[in-house]
């Protein structure tokens, strides 16, 4: 009955995928795996555990994502801790992962990787767990996002990585094989109608000015002085930023561009070489 009431009350609110949010908040109040659930489905629910349950509900109807609510999202098959400092990283982004796992079996000797505008991170940490073998750093202009990074670092890692509080790679010293980032890239006007809406991400996460491509300009300028030659450039941005963003990339003589696309079919992450064009 809980899990019906709260389902239909999310899905009044105009949540996604009430049914799914609901399970996962009422599992969360019990302490329970999702899968546990439904074997516990007949039995009612102690006073202080609905009270609980509807709390949780209520602020998932006001908006705040599930991840938030339970302080936990799944991505490439790690747990990662996410509050309001941070960025929910998206399935999107696994693509990165993905891209530089491909790289670096090529590659081997590619070992120094440096994740830009890491906030949780998913691409920094994952990559570090996955492949020990190279050297990850991470930088964000938001300490108390890298607070959000050092918890999962803990967490994940017996070594930690590098991190740097940098304005893109300001700060970062040294240079790379591959530079990786999933920046802020919605524009400001999106940025500012999300926010109406209550949206809780930082905006610092989402920003990336009027066309979106702020920070991507001056990553794709910054970082290729700070690639080895023939090192890498990895970016996520939107499928309608995608022509603007190859051509940022050309226009700063990167090679070999390419591009990737995620589960929905949709153009993601765009990928250029430095020094292979005369
Ligand atoms: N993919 C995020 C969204 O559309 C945006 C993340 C970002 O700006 N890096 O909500």
């Amino acid at each position: 009955m809980a899990l019906q009431n709260g389902s239909a009350y999310l899905g009044q609110s105009g949540a996604d995928t009430p049914y799914l949010d609901a399970c996962l908040l009422l599992s969360e109040t019990l302490g329970i795996e999702k899968e546990q659930l439904f074997a516990r489905l007949s039995d009612p629910l102690a006073a202080n555990s609905h009270d609980q349950y509807q709390a949780l509900l209520t602020q998932r109807a006001a908006g705040v994502p599930v991840s938030y609510l339970r302080k936990r999202k799944e991505f490439y098959g790690l747990e990662f801790y996410v509050d309001q400092r941070v960025l929910v990283p998206r399935p999107d982004t696994e693509l990165i992962v993905e891209a530089v796992l491909e790289l670096t079996d090529k590659l081997p000797h590619f070992e120094r990787v440096h994740d830009c505008c890491t906030g949780s991170g998913c691409i920094a940490l994952t990559l570090a767990k996955l492949h020990p073998g190279i050297e990850v750093s991470a930088s964000d202009i938001s300490e108390q996002a890298l607070e959000v990074f050092e918890l999962n670092s803990v967490r994940l890692l017996s070594r930690r990585p590098r991190t740097y509080v940098s304005d893109l790679l300001e700060k970062v010293p040294g240079t790379y094989h591959i530079i990786v980032s999933n920046p802020p890239y919605l524009q400001s006007s999106e940025v500012d109608a999300m926010q109406a809406a209550g949206w809780p991400e930082p905006r610092l996460a989402l920003d990336g000015g009027d066309d979106g491509l702020d920070l991507v300009r001056r990553l794709a300028a910054q970082s290729k002085s700070r690639l080895h030659q023939r090192g890498y450039l990895m970016l996520e941005v939107a499928d309608p930023q995608m022509e603007a963003t190859m051509a940022i990339l050309d226009a700063c003589g990167y090679g070999d561009i390419e591009v990737r696309h995620d589960l929905a079919g949709r153009r993601r992450v765009c990928i250029g070489r430095n020094g292979v064009r005369s």
